[in-house]
């Protein structure tokens, strides 16, 4: 199902006018985490005003330590779907297994299934039910063939509304945090029909990188990118260092738009 062959057109996901894949450039951005309302509709506003379409937040965060902070959970869930109304913005946020899965449901407009659970196949024919688009993030050391064959978990149990997310993978290379791998996106491309977006926040952990590798992306033939926005990446709770300021996000967006012109 995930295979040009079966499919020759790209697919193009519509959620109520705003379009993923088949020539458009889709920018996601918001917090790492949802970490209050004040933050979140502060970055929303931040968000909407640059050109961005989808605003991000976790609300349920995998964090490699159990002691780092895990998320608001519901309460994170209902400043998305606050900052949701009051800006338009569509909305996407990470589940981690069936009970945030669930409750994800009934907020947001996309599910998010992250690295670390690329290949939990329960999460995945969970999410091939739910009725929603799902955005599927390449797995820590993941082969391309092992992150098609987990978003075709997903579409085999009938949903087709999947993205996929390069977010850099592990390599030997420790001077960024792992190693954007570019030419999964040409790759993809052509062994796939669905829409790949690029994560360049954590596929490099140090925003200076950020914009250089958005503009990569775009030239590559991305259909979008997703990256994190904090109003005060010295104080946020997870993944500062690679976080773009709201000023920041916004020198991106305005370079970025005359190279997708010129593409
Ligand atoms: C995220 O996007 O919030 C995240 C945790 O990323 P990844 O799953 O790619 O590590
Ligand atoms: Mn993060």
């Amino acid at each position: 199902l995930v295979s040009r062959e079966m499919k020759s057109e790209d697919s193009l996901i519509d959620i109520d006018g705003v379009k993923i894949g088949a020539g458009n450039f889709t920018v996601i951005a918001g917090p790492c985490a949802v970490e209050s309302r004040e933050q979140l509709l502060t970055t929303a506003a931040a968000v909407q005003s640059g050109g961005g379409t989808i605003l991000r937040g976790g609300a349920f965060k995998p964090r490699t330590s159990p002691y780092s902070f895990q998320g608001l959970e519901q309460k994170g869930l209902e400043i998305l779907a606050e900052a949701k109304a009051k800006t338009g913005l569509k909305v996407i946020t990470e589940v981690i297994d069936s009970y945030s899965l669930d409750m994800a449901l009934d907020y947001v407009d996309i599910l998010q299934i992250g690295a670390r659970n690329m290949q939990n196949f329960q999460l995945l024919r969970q999410a091939g039910k739910a009725g929603k688009p799902v955005m599927l993030k390449r797995g820590l050391s993941a082969t391309i063939e092992e992150w098609l064959m987990a978003a075709e978990y997903i579409m085999s149990e009938g949903n087709y509304a999947v993205i996929l997310c390069e977010r850099g993978i592990r390599t030997y290379e420790t001077a960024t945090r792992n190693t954007l791998d570019i030419s999964a996106v040409p790759l993809i491309k052509r062994l796939s029909h669905l829409p790949v977006v690029v994560d360049p926040s954590h596929a490099t952990g140090d925003w200076q990188l950020v914009t250089p590798l958005a503009k990569a992306s775009l030239a590559a033939g991305a259909d979008g990118i997703m990256v994190e926005v904090h109003p005060n990446p010295m104080q946020a709770m997870c993944d500062g260092p690679q976080s773009l300021s709201l000023k920041k996000y916004q020198c991106m967006m305005q370079g970025l738009k005359p190279l997708a012109e010129v593409l």
